[in-house]
């Protein structure tokens, strides 16, 4: 088998407060592999966007390490950090945060042209992702002009333009009604196969996360594989 896409070992997270230390994860285990999408499901509370943020490496672990691909991550300072996060991690959220004033195509390009593709390119590979993604027809329009079901897929498809190693997500269609969740997330998982993406995807819907190829959750600090 082919290495993991990530891989947290022996991850530890602590909150210090005034008289109380928070072990919110205390030697958690998590590898995903290329092509596999994850559920993470835990009730509010236990750590899931932490595990989430240093998965991403937006936060530090208090101890352990966070491989990406073969790299180790722990020992790099913070340029580094958001260095690697930009080429190899996409991040969707429950709210889109697309940019209001640009179109469809514009928020996909935008990410690759700060990475330095030319426009051409750019253009080539969002119309691409937004034509894969049911959205065709929809390229022009700006946020504003798209439905709650499509905003989120265009926030998919800003995820991966840069064709990360991994995305993470965090209740991706938390705001959607289930019919469009169920589209948008058949379109999230299908992506995530044919582009050999590792997801980890925090989710409170148990029927989506049955769709998924594994699901974990968090008990006293761990991950702990469900089924
Ligand atoms: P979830 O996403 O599962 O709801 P979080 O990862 O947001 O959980 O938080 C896990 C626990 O850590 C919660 O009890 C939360 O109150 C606590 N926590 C999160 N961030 C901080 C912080 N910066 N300082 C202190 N406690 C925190």
């Amino acid at each position: 088998m082919s290495d993991p896409a990530i891989f947290l070992h022996q991850v530890e997270r602590r909150y210090v407060q005034a008289e109380n230390t928070l072990e919110i994860l205390r030697s958690a285990e998590l590898a995903i592999w290329p092509g596999q999408s994850v559920a993470l499901i835990a009730p509010s509370g236990a750590g899931k966007s932490t595990l989430l943020h240093i998965a991403g490496l937006l936060e530090r672990p208090d101890g352990g390490e966070v491989f990406v691909g073969d790299q180790p991550t722990a020992h790099m300072d913070d340029d580094a950090r958001t260095a690697l996060r930009r080429i190899e991690i996409g991040f969707v959220y429950q709210f889109h945060h697309l940019l209001p004033e640009f179109s469809a195509a514009e928020n996909v390009m935008l990410p690759q042209m700060i990475r330095g593709l030319s426009k051409a390119e750019a253009r080539d590979r969002s119309s691409q992702l937004l034509t894969y993604l049911g959205l065709g027809k929809r390229t022009k329009h700006r946020p504003g002009e798209l439905s709650g079901g499509e905003q989120q897929r265009v926030a998919i498809a800003r995820a991966v333009a840069n064709n990360p190693r991994v995305l993470l997500a965090d209740e991706p269609t938390g705001n959607l009604d289930p019919k469009t969740a169920d589209h948008v997330f058949g379109a999230l998982t299908d992506l995530v196969r044919m582009s050999g993406l590792a997801a980890l995807i925090a989710t409170h819907n148990l029927e989506l996360a049955s769709r998924m190829d594994r699901r974990v959750t968090l008990r006293d600090g761990l991950v702990v594989e469900l089924d």
